[in-house]
């Protein structure tokens, strides 16, 4: 473990201590994380911070987000045919995607059916990397920060996405940076974040299920995540909230629980997919949907 002594988003030292956190995949355990917030920029983070290492236990090669093919992948494959767009990204045809913490590769396999001319991932997991590399992925095993070390950056991306995965590097601001010397010049960064300033996130805090400790350390709102990208020398292009129907549903099982003692499956009985579609369109409506999407390109971009 490593004691931080400065805010791992804009290096203020006026970082305090906030709460003990549990575990939202098992909230009854007893309260593990130290959680402390930076008063200059108001990020929200584990302290101290665990190493790869030590969260072992936690990335283990069954580990959800480490599937190789996606189970749904014919479905989201005909809908991206339909939309022209996966995970919110217009599809860049004939063009170079990277996923930054691919997993197993799954969405790049998506991607490459739809005709992206080059598909690279970096995965630390050796399990993941291996998994999806047998499956025909080109995945790199390590960090983007050893990627750029042994590959170098001679190599450009048109896109460069990165889903739910900078909560979990410990130093994000370089991580963007390793991205921003990837990015072609006109090019664009994806970064998805569970959005720490949702009404759920407010009410449930570690309790809810996106804040997920410890497999996200860092904990994002808008502003924070603009400032790490800003700290990276990248501009804002664009941003805005998505809330997935799923995660949707999950939320309001976790409120009635928490709040009423109502068990998770008398609260989907009682919530049919279009009341759960139009909760998700309104949050997004009003920018405080579950996640946010970011777009980060090249100061002149
Ligand atoms: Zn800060």
């Amino acid at each position: 473990m490593q004691q931080l002594t400065n805010c791992p988003v804009c290096d203020s030292t006026s970082i305090r201590f906030q709460f003990m956190a549990g575990e939202a995949r098992h909230p009854y355990d007893p309260l593990k994380w130290s959680v402390y917030g930076c008063e200059d920029c108001g990020l929200v983070f584990a302290n101290p911070r665990p190493t790869w290492q030590e969260l072992s236990d936690y990335h283990k090669p069954d580990f959800q987000c480490y599937n190789a093919i996606d189970e749904d992948e014919e479905a989201f494959y005909e809908e991206a045919l339909k939309s022209g767009e996966f995970r919110h990204i217009p599809v860049p045809v004939g063009k170079r995607l990277l996923d930054v913490g691919c997993g197993g590769g799954s969405f790049l396999r998506i991607f490459k059916r739809l005709g992206v001319a080059v598909t690279k991932g970096v995965e630390p997991s050796e399990a993941a990397a291996a998994a999806g590399r047998a499956n025909g992925t080109d995945i790199f095993t390590g960090t983007l920060e050893d990627y750029l070390e042994q590959v170098g950056s001679e190599e450009k991306f048109d896109v460069i996405m990165c889903s739910h995965v900078l909560g979990s590097t410990p130093r994000p601001v370089e991580t963007l940076d390793a991205m921003r010397q990837l990015l072609a010049p006109d090019g664009y960064i994806c970064v998805y974040v569970p959005n720490a300033e949702c009404d759920s996130a407010q009410e449930m805090g570690w309790r809810w299920h996106s804040f997920d400790f410890p497999y996200n350390l860092i904990q994002y709102k808008s502003k924070t995540l603009a400032l790490a990208g800003e700290r990276a020398g990248l501009t804002v292009k664009r941003h805005y909230t998505y809330s997935l129907p799923a995660s949707v549903t999950y939320s309001i099982c976790l409120h009635n629980r928490y709040k009423w003692f109502i068990p998770h499956k008398v609260t989907r009985w009682f919530l049919s997919e279009e009341s759960v579609k139009r909760i998700a369109q309104e949050l997004d409506e009003q920018g405080k949907g579950e996640s946010v999407m970011m777009e980060f390109c090249h100061p002149q971009g």
